[in-house]
């Protein structure tokens, strides 16, 4: 008999349940290739899956005559590293979540589909030996050429062809160049299979390619030696805020400390982070660089590029299967030095991890919102605390969670008070709109603000976050609303392309001509959104060039970064947008900002929207007059006498967060207590009532009496046809909860009637629909 026929294997498997499976090893397979961590297939239910051996175990879960065998071990070396595989079962029992699902979203795609992880050939551009060291001036009259070999210079591990396209390189010019001996192509392993370590750098090019007219080999990339050769931009000299944080984050270095980077827009945050990085690449480690989704421009990557000559990978969600798996692979061995990317970069495995830099730390994108509802900054400050390093979280509004557990001194909190360099901070001024005669929602100080910096050449930025032309339709007749007849919410109506639009469930219907209702042909357009405004704005200034930043203007790729660049440019003078216009983006000769509508937040049922408006304002407002221009920001409200609008703009940040902290603490709502939140959505709005009642029974039966509120109606109860219902458990304390959750589960997971529903928990939910 083969004895490897009792060697039983604990096994991750992708499906929706809560449980690990079972299987014997293959036949005749040695027991040292059983690590924890390498890729198995295995045989599920009439399938074959790809799933993640966790452990050999002594006695298995079923009986030993059920066990299936394992078909096959994709990895010869475990492809999750230990402490990656540490932190996604650390989050599974933390969040609730199947192991399956969280390990399926850790990997990258080609992995979760059980292809090799190795990584795949790009061609890649870079200078010759002649190009480094060619006279620019010998360039004059190819001006496009000069400019390009100056960016190849700045890219050590060159640039490949999509690169090459995003800087609009024309294939003319490029050919010109390869003529000339100035520019070479490579072939470009981004990263060799595995078995490197720490030391063993450059780019391994040396197998053969095929169908490649020439390969070349690449300058390795040098190896960083204490503070010199592994940054080509000067770093500027810090001022004193600047100089006491960063002292304070290098003196924490190989040491577990969670650092609160609190600095108004424009303080210097970004040049705390670069020095940082310095010294921490001078000790052969990795940096991982988390930034929200909206923060990850091309603007952001090249300020790493352009400061550090060492490699720096983006992952964003931009990449192709094949990048992400290479970058994915780059930081496993140790090649990538620096990782930039947003929520799920959080997952990647490092070599020799030295730092964790969370950018903009308050930003909801940090959170995910389906699905496997993991927190990336909390899941990094485990990482921290795994690895025993620093780690730094930086924002100019920090969330009410850092700020309260920086006030009780678990994390060190660093101020930036002042705008870095020469800039100043902006002017706020409260603009009361009450009974104030409004052109399409711009009141005439507004107005006269806006024709005043115009004059003077400069930009102006407003702020209005709703998309669409107009909020609903409404006919005048009967009063019929545009609802979706899907959500519990109106239909959005949009100019280009005409349309009536749902934001919730993305339904689209032809814009009607009469009333659903009573056939009248009297429909108005209602409210004020982006497009509506643009149109309005086209009215007033018609001189003046408009620039349109939403979701619907920036669909095409490619679109967002030529509206940046124009703005940047001077193409525009005016910009319009949504929140996408709060993040990352510098506009140094935006003078004056314009908030069209700042009351939304005091009348949202979710407690965490004035939080939220607080933020946007102060994020929008620090985009204006970076450099040397003062900014002026114009806040139309209805509530000009609002203590937090006051607090917020006439005091600080701080004030308005003392007072909000305050609330929560009254309220025991977080952070001062600890949230589970339920959902579940089914056609029938009883079914899902009737679950969400089961599981209030079975908490109230563990005896804990923790406050539970619900079954209710979810904000939004109908949602692109199906009812949402929710329930929500609080505990002052996490291990509480945590436990009653652990217990609650498997009993939640026999109950009959989840068959019918969909149902989702939430551990620290973000958002209450
Ligand atoms: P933040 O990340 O806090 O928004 P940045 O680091 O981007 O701030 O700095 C804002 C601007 O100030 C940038 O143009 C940056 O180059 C400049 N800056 C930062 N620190 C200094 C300094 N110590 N001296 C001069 N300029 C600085
Ligand atoms: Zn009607
Ligand atoms: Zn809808």
């Amino acid at each position: 008999m083969n004895t490897n026929k009792s060697i039983i294997l604990r096994v991750a498997v992708p499906t929706p349940l809560r449980q690990t499976f079972d299987y014997l090893a293959p036949a005749g397979c040695s027991p040292a290739a059983l690590q924890a961590g390498i890729r198995v297939r295995v045989p599920f239910g009439h399938r074959e899956l790809v799933g993640v051996l966790l452990e050999v175990v002594a006695e298995p879960q079923i009986a030993a005559s059920k066990l299936k065998q394992v078909i096959e071990l994709i990895d010869i070396n475990p492809v999750i590293p230990a402490e990656v595989l540490t932190l996604c079962l650390w989050a599974a029992d933390y969040y609730h979540h199947p192991i399956g699902d969280v390990l399926e979203t850790a990997l990258p795609v080609l992995l979760r589909q059980g292809k090799p992880a190795v990584a795949s050939i790009e061609p890649n551009w870079c200078l010759t030996e002649q190009g480094q060291v060619i006279d620019l001036t010998t360039l004059t009259r190819a001006r496009r050429q000069a400019d390009i070999l100056i960016w190849l210079k700045s890219q050590p591990s060159g640039v490949t062809a999509k690169q090459l396209k995003e800087y609009k390189v024309p294939r003319t010019i490029l050919t010109a160049l390869c003529e000339k001996g100035l520019v070479k192509e490579a072939s470009f392993l981004p990263s060799p299979a595995s078995g490197r370590r720490v030391g063993d750098e450059g780019w391994d090019v040396s197998r053969s390619v095929e169908n490649r007219r020439e390969v070349n080999t690449l300058t390795p990339t040098p190896l960083p030696q204490a503070g010199e050769g592994i940054y080509h931009q000067d770093m500027l000299e810090l001022n004193a805020a600047q100089q006491v944080a960063l002292t304070a984050i290098l003196t924490a270095l190989n040491t577990f400390q969670i650092f609160l980077l609190d600095g108004v827009t424009g303080s210097g945050k970004t040049e705390v982070y670069l020095q940082s990085i310095t010294k921490i690449l001078a000790q052969q480690k990795q940096v991982l660089v988390l930034v929200p989704e909206i923060g990850l421009t091309p603007q952001t990557i090249q300020r790493f590029r352009e400061r550090f000559s060492v490699p720096v990978v983006a992952l964003h969600s931009g990449l192709s299967d094949k990048e992400r798996l290479n970058a994915w692979l780059s930081a496993k061995d140790g090649t990538a030095k620096i990782i930039i990317g947003t929520r799920s970069a959080i997952f990647t495995p490092f070599q020799h991890l030295g730092l964790i830099i969370v950018d903009e730390e308050h930003d909801v994108s940090f959170k995910q919102q389906d699905g496997f509802r993991y927190h990336a900054r909390d899941l990094a400050i485990m990482i921290a605390q795994a690895q025993q390093i620093p780690i730094v979280l930086g924002s100019a509004t920090p969330s009410l969670e850092t700020l309260s557990r920086a006030k009780q001194g678990r994390y060190q909190h660093l101020h930036l008070p002042e705008r870095a360099g020469v800039a100043e901070p902006p002017r706020f001024c409260v603009l009361d709109i009450r009974n104030k005669y409004l052109e399409e929602g711009l009141s005439e100080p507004l107005l006269q603000a806006m024709r005043e910096h115009l004059q003077q050449g400069d930009q102006v930025m407003l702020f209005l976050n709703r998309r669409g032309y107009a909020p609903v339709m409404m006919c005048h007749a009967c009063g019929w609303m545009s609802k979706c007849k899907r959500c519990d919410a109106r239909m959005t109506f949009h100019h280009e392309p005409k349309r009536l639009h749902c934001h919730h469930c993305d339904g689209r219907r032809p814009v009607p001509i009469k009333c659903d209702d009573c056939g009248v042909k009297d429909l108005q357009i209602i409210g004020l959104g982006t497009e509506r405004l643009e149109e309005a704005l086209k009215k007033y200034f018609p001189a003046v060039s408009i620039a349109r930043i939403d979701r619907d203007s920036t669909q095409r790729k490619g679109s967002m970064e030529n509206l940046l660049d124009g703005v940047q440019r001077g193409d525009y003078q005016i910009l319009v947008g949504t929140q996408m216009l709060a993040k990352g983006h510098h506009f140094p000769n935006v003078t004056l900002v314009g908030i069209i509508d700042a009351d939304s937040g005091f009348f949202s049922s979710d407690f965490r929207a004035i939080e939220r408006m607080g933020q946007l304002v102060l994020q929008v407002a620090g985009r204006a007059g970076r450099v040397s221009k003062p900014g002026t920001v114009v806040i139309q409200t209805h509530h000009p006498d609002h203590l937090l609008l006051h607090q917020l703009l006439r005091d600080s940040y701080r004030q308005f967060a003392t007072t909000l902290l305050a609330e929560r603490e009254q309220a025991e709502l977080p952070p001062f207590g600890y949230l589970a939140l339920f959902r579940a959505e089914v056609h029938q709005a009883e079914q899902a009532m009737h679950f969400l009642e089961q599981i209030k029974g079975l908490a109230t039966k563990l005896g804990e009496s923790l406050p539970i509120w619900g079954p209710v109606s979810a904000p939004m109860a109908r949602r692109a046809g199906k009812f949402r219902v929710q329930l929500l458990i609080s505990s002052k304390h996490r291990p509480v909860l945590q436990r009653c959750l652990k217990r609650l589960l498997p009993d939640i997971e026999k109950l009959k009637s989840k068959q019918q529903v969909r149902w989702s928990l939430d551990v620290d939910p973000l958002e209450m629909f």
